[in-house]
């Protein structure tokens, strides 16, 4: 993630804040430009960005902003969408008669909007399922309404023809980390679930109808095997007892599609969380040098995307290995709780070439809303 500074009085500001705590400015995020910006009203719902990169263009907040306080994110002035870029996905948001489920609503669009930044800046904005019914992402936010049948599973998180649900759930922390427990993994988080999701929804995109489709087969298995059946064994049986030599997660070893799920998953906190480390301008000391050259590493295309695989990996190991050890002197769990072992590299080491040889087929083409700004 970028770090962005309040334009009007310099306080560092967080991708979700709604006002600078320092100058009281409202703040807003601008997809067209990639920034978080002060704004200055300017009359009729329309605010002018203090962000110079903005120039004189006129924003409006979108309508889950202004009305409903679960984004902060703005779309031009003259957009006949009264939704942001991010929202444009939303099919179905929770029942909001319960005070509860706006809370989680708020949760899960803010680590939506973390994705959809993500999925940008890595070159792959989605197209809406409204612009693209076949091909298109969209968003279901569900929740049993009554609070009994949460944990029943009624609701089931996963990924279908484009659209990705999650149970609203997810966004309790009790639920969530119980659920972790009883499934005896090592990370459960609602910024995970939409990384791990998106990862279903770009294979079906990017790897289903393409020459990708066997290299895919020969690293991560035959994904024809029946898929429920694999499920139920993994939920009855377990992983197999030596998972951890071929797999990111014990999940991953469930079936082919949720492996590459759980890689690209990783893939994109990986990325993400290095440029949050490039920004502030983190290095790491190891026996063999500082680790963490994150600006030469990321010297590619863009600023987000790493050029080399290999650079990646040899600046995020150290890292983890430091955040880590940062987190226990504070007491809290591991910031990066995997074990990578050389198998699973390799399978992000797919994800990587899927996803830099997308992005530049995507440079070649007209972009989409997103990236016109418009
Ligand atoms: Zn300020
Ligand atoms: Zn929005
Ligand atoms: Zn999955």
């Amino acid at each position: 993630m970028n770090i962005f500074n309040c334009q009007n009085c310099g306080q560092l500001i967080f991708f979700e804040n709604v006002k600078c705590v320092r100058c009281q400015h409202t703040l807003g995020y601008l997809p067209d430009i990639g920034l978080l910006s002060a704004l200055g009203p300017v009359g009729e719902g329309r605010w002018q960005a203090l962000a110079p990169e903005a120039g004189d263009r006129l924003y409006k907040m979108c309508r889950n902003y202004s009305d409903e306080n679960v984004c902060n994110w703005m779309l031009r002035a003259d957009d006949s969408a009264s939704l942001c870029l991010a929202c444009s996905y939303n099919q179905t948001i929770p029942d909001l008669s319960s005070p509860q489920n706006r809370a989680y609503w708020q949760r899960l669009e803010a680590a939506k909007r973390r994705l959809i930044y993500g999925l940008l800046q890595l070159g792959l904005p989605p197209v809406s399922k409204r612009d693209d019914p076949e091909r298109g992402l969209a968003f279901a936010f569900m929740g049993e309404a009554n609070p009994e049948f949460r944990e029943s599973n009624a609701v089931m998180t996963g990924h279908a023809n484009g659209l990705i649900t999650i149970n609203i759930a997810e966004a309790d922390d009790v639920v969530r980390e119980k659920m972790r427990l009883q499934m005896n993994e090592v990370y459960r988080t609602v910024l995970g679930h939409f990384r791990h999701e998106s990862g279903h929804y770009y294979w079906e995109l990017l790897i289903r109808s393409s020459d990708l489709l066997t290299p895919f087969r020969k690293l991560f298995g035959d994904e024809r095997a029946d898929y429920d059946k694999a499920l139920q064994r993994h939920y009855s049986e377990g992983p197999p007892a030596d998972w951890q030599q071929h797999f990111v997660s014990a999940y991953a070893s469930a079936h082919p599609w949720e492996d590459w799920a759980e890689s690209w998953a990783q893939y994109l906190h990986i990325v993400d969380t290095l440029e949050t480390a490039r920004n502030f301008s983190l290095q790491v000391k190891t026996p063999e040098g500082v680790a963490g050259e994150f600006t030469a590493m990321l010297a590619g295309a863009d600023d987000y995307r790493p050029s080399s695989f290999k650079a990646m990996m040899e600046s995020w190991l150290p890292l983890a290995y430091a955040i880590n050890n940062i987190n226990r002197s504070m007491g809290q769990p591991d910031m990066y709780p995997f074990v990578l072992a050389p198998k699973a590299v390799e399978k992000m080491e797919f994800v990587h070439q899927v996803i830099s040889q997308s992005a530049q087929q995507a440079e070649q083409t007209p972009p989409p809303r997103a990236a016109a700004g418009s």
